[in-house]
């Protein structure tokens, strides 16, 4: 028997397959604005670069929303040569937040765990992506009838791992970290912010980063969380 009730799920990147999302959108968006297909790779390539340090950014305070949704384009083209105006800029940053959420591609695995697992605990979502698009990448991905609270950083105006969004979500539950349990895939946001709080975690390993502190749990496919849960 297990001694969690309530699973916490972060969502792009643990649920929402982000980077499979954001390059198909790339790569159709390449044709849209009919930008050489042959700088696509080089290109996207940045884009992951600078995207990781924009969020970084944002998560410290130190980049605002608005800025973000622009940078993280304007940085890659830069670093490829590729010449824009504001205005254009402007228009590709719009068209990204506006077609990317209706991919519907999930993390290999995601929906049969969550069928597995529906039932058996109470399920939430806790994101720190921007909160009129995460409904729209869980509405069109299958995921929203699994999930009970969709905490969003916005709400709550601090963003994971801030101990607050955490305590804010046990309240909303109605729960306590003990009885409670953290998915997620981003070191810093999920899992340090779990253990800060006194929560369990679970950290979906995607690369070969090391870490000085272990994690309750760390799974590298989602399924082998029916061998915790
Ligand atoms: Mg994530």
């Amino acid at each position: 028997m297990s001694k969690y009730k309530h699973l916490f799920f972060d969502l792009d990147g643990t649920l929402w397959d982000i980077h499979r999302n954001a390059e198909l959108t790339l790569r159709q968006m390449f044709v849209q604005f009919e930008i050489d297909e042959a700088l696509f790779e080089s290109f996207n390539k940045a884009y992951l670069k600078h995207n990781a340090r924009v969020w970084a950014m944002y998560r410290e305070g130190s980049m605002t929303k608005e800025e973000l949704r622009t940078a993280r384009f304007s940085r890659s083209m830069d670093d490829i040569g590729f010449a824009y105006n504001a205005e254009w800029m402007e228009q590709f940053a719009a068209a990204f937040v506006e077609q990317c959420p209706r991919q519907p591609h999930v993390i290999p695995g995601a929906l049969d765990i969550l069928n597995y697992l529906d039932g058996k605990y109470t399920m939430h979502i806790i994101t720190n992506g921007f909160k009129e698009i995460q409904g729209i990448k869980m509405d069109g991905s299958g995921l929203t009838p699994f999930f009970v609270h969709n905490i969003n950083s916005e709400d709550v105006g601090v963003r994971k791992p801030n101990p607050k969004i955490f305590h804010y979500a046990f309240e909303l539950a109605g729960t306590s970290a003990e009885e409670s349990l953290m998915i997620g895939d981003d070191w810093d946001a999920d899992i340090l912010g779990a253990r800060g709080v006194g929560m369990d975690q679970v950290f979906l390993k995607l690369d070969d980063h090391r870490h000085n502190v272990h994690p309750t749990f760390t799974i590298t496919e989602l399924i082998e969380l029916k061998n915790i849960l």
